[in-house]
């Protein structure tokens, strides 16, 4: 769990932004080819130097970027990558957009087991599991189906667990003003599983509380409690 306010905001600081030729490849990604005529020409238009790396990896890798199966992988990486990482250009406030609400509820509202994918900035590769959040309104509510892609604005980038809990709890608090926040993640990190130390059934838990969930025991106990229960990340 992380209490400390300067450990929050230092992991809260966002990520250097992408180069502009994978940016220029978002939006479009769908991570399912699309294609140009010739497979063996240097790659042209958004992405090519991406591409371009991409083969030269598949080269040092000892693997031969013209064998078939492997002609259009740098194009579909870049494409990938491009989507995955698209939230880094995109403000979390503009996805809540007008579905803010006057209300005058002040009990725990909270949306548990919202799906969750995202890049471990050490190595590149998956970590997923389950978010589980929670506010209690001061005024405003937020359209439930809005939580979910709150997360992905911050899932999809390059990250570690650590900070994209303090992020998601951040922006909830900056876009609802909210007495408070609470946010858990549950996951399970690839470079874990298939990699290192080899460990497939640890999960890895991080929390982060804002305001009434920090000051108050009994919300903390009540919020902690629910993230606690039937999670479907097992
Ligand atoms: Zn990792």
């Amino acid at each position: 769990m992380l209490t400390s306010d300067a450990r929050a905001r230092a992991l809260a600081a966002e990520p250097t932004g992408p180069a502009p030729g994978l940016r220029a490849l978002r939006g479009g990604a769908d991570g399912h080819g699309g294609g140009h005529a010739d497979d063996d020409a240097p790659a042209a238009g958004p992405g090519a130097e991406f591409q371009a790396i991409v083969r030269r990896q598949l080269e040092l890798l000892g693997e031969d970027p013209a064998r078939e199966g492997l002609l259009r992988t740098p194009e579909r990486v870049a494409k990938s990558l491009a989507w995955l990482t698209g939230g880094a250009a995109v403000d979390a406030r503009s996805v809540v957009g007008d579905a803010l609400f006057a209300e005058v509820h002040e009990s725990m509202v909270m949306v548990r087991d919202i799906e969750l994918y995202s890049l471990c900035e050490h190595h590149m590769l998956p970590f997923f599991g389950k978010a589980h959040i929670a506010y209690i309104p001061d005024g405003k509510i937020v359209g439930l189906s809005k939580l979910p892609r709150i997360v992905d604005v911050f899932a999809r980038r390059l990250q570690v667990q650590e900070r994209l809990t303090e992020q998601i709890a951040d922006a909830l608090g900056t876009i609802l003003r909210p007495h408070g926040v609470g946010v858990v993640i549950e996951a399970q990190h690839l470079c874990m599983m298939m990699r290192g130390v080899e460990k497939q059934n640890s999960r890895t838990i991080t929390s982060a509380l804002r305001g009434t969930f920090r000051s108050d025991p009994k919300t903390r106990e009540e919020f902690l409690s629910l993230a606690r229960g039937q999670s479907g990340c097992r």
